[in-house]
């Protein structure tokens, strides 16, 4: 299916206090209509941000498949009116690791078509209301008044509710929000959760400094123990900046991507210069063969690798050197003997003489510290799954 609610820049600033009101965490208000012969207020709303986290491996997503539906959720009445929150539900393609998941939205219940807000106000102790009444009273079907006020007492919200959300692993991933316009935000994260916490305009060392310092209400940085960052020195200056003791741990798959980056570079280097039609066909289709892993390989290309191990070695050598890293990555090991491993890998690669390879060699010398942290942090769970 395709979009139904679009919403301009204005929309969303005129619906924005109502959105703050309602304390909202994944939608925004956009729009409103009344229905007149049920009385009932629907909410026009669309998606808080740009991106989701794949719930499969915790990575930022920006690639949306499709928008598999438009969901009609129950809300509490508004100005003693029966409110619903209309959006579309969004599906997405998870870049990192191939899967597809439809977003999750906090505000709702889990597979139910009520708001957290309805259930623990319907749910409220103090109503002593039977379900018949608050049928009647909310407008809402008997059955589902039933099954919120079970639903509400199985999960007992009111434990749930308001405790800040404990951050130990930070993740910070800069996105680009329009492609291709430079355009970039800054994501946050909660790795064990693998929840999304924020959004920041951009990219700006001051912006993650000054969010550091004083984060958003309901999320709790006084025991962070961890951040993951992409190779870029202004956040690992920033975290540096406002925690001290946390360490800072250089993002394994933004090390793998600036892996394969390089080995494209080279692949189309060794294209250019083939000498006859024969060489060129030989060095034809290898761009993913080279940066895939070995458990993944088909027969074809198994084979395909065979014969550049006869005809170019050193692109053989390079296929050899990224599994080595992904390996170097999957044993649990301590840091120091990780430390000794990645260095006899910098001397293996810069040994092939290749021009971008040695870059990203100083890429490794540079940022090693971060690199090996991997090993250092307590459960490195979904900061091992690329
Ligand atoms: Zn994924």
């Amino acid at each position: 299916m395709s979009k139904t609610i679009y919403a301009t820049e204005d929309d969303l600033n005129r619906y924005r206090s109502l959105t703050e009101t309602l304390q909202l965490q994944d939608l925004c208000v956009v729009g409103q209509e009344f229905h007149e012969d049920d009385t009932r207020l629907m909410l026009l709303c669309v998606p808080h941000w740009p991106v989701s986290i794949c719930p499969d491996c915790g990575q930022v997503c920006t690639e949306i498949h499709d928008y598999p539906k438009q969901r009609t959720i129950h809300d509490s009445p508004i100005r003693g009116c029966q409110t619903v929150l209309v959006f579309d539900s969004r599906r997405f393609d998870c870049e990192h690791c191939q899967r597809s998941f439809t977003e999750p939205i906090r505000d709702v219940v889990p597979d139910c078509t009520y708001t957290y807000r309805l259930m623990v106000e319907l749910a409220n102790p103090r109503r002593k209301q039977d379900v018949a009444t608050l049928a009647t009273t909310y407008g809402l079907g008997y059955k589902l008044v039933e099954s919120i006020l079970l639903k509400a007492a199985q999960r007992k919200v009111e434990a749930r509710s308001q405790a800040p959300v404990q951050v130990k692993q930070l993740g910070v991933d800069e996105i680009a929000n329009r492609k291709g316009q430079g355009d970039y935000v800054l994501v946050l994260t909660d790795l064990q959760r693998r929840i999304l916490l924020d959004v920041l305009p951009d990219r700006k060392q001051q912006t993650l400094i000054d969010w550091l310092k004083a984060p958003p209400p309901g999320i709790n940085l006084s025991q962070l123990e961890a951040v993951a960052t992409d190779l870029w020195a202004h956040y690992r200056q920033a975290v540096q900046t406002v925690y001290h003791h946390v360490i800072v741990v250089a993002d394994r798959f933004h090390v793998v991507q600036n892996l394969n980056e390089t080995i494209h570079k080279i692949r189309r280097d060794f294209q250019r210069q083939a000498s006859s039609d024969e060489e060129r066909c030989q060095l034809k289709g290898l761009r993913y063969v080279l940066i895939k892993d070995q458990s993944k390989l088909k027969q074809t290309e198994r084979a395909r690798l065979e014969q550049l191990q006869q005809t170019h070695p050193e692109l053989y050598q390079l296929w050899v050197l990224r599994q080595r890293l992904h390996d170097w990555y999957e044993i649990d090991t301590t840091p120091q003997l990780a430390q000794v491993s990645l260095q006899t890998w910098i001397e293996d690669a810069t040994a092939l003489g290749l021009t971008h390879l040695d870059k990203f060699c100083q890429t490794l010398t540079n940022w090693q510290v971060e690199i090996v942290n991997f090993f250092r942090i307590a459960s490195p769970v979904v900061l091992s799954k690329v």
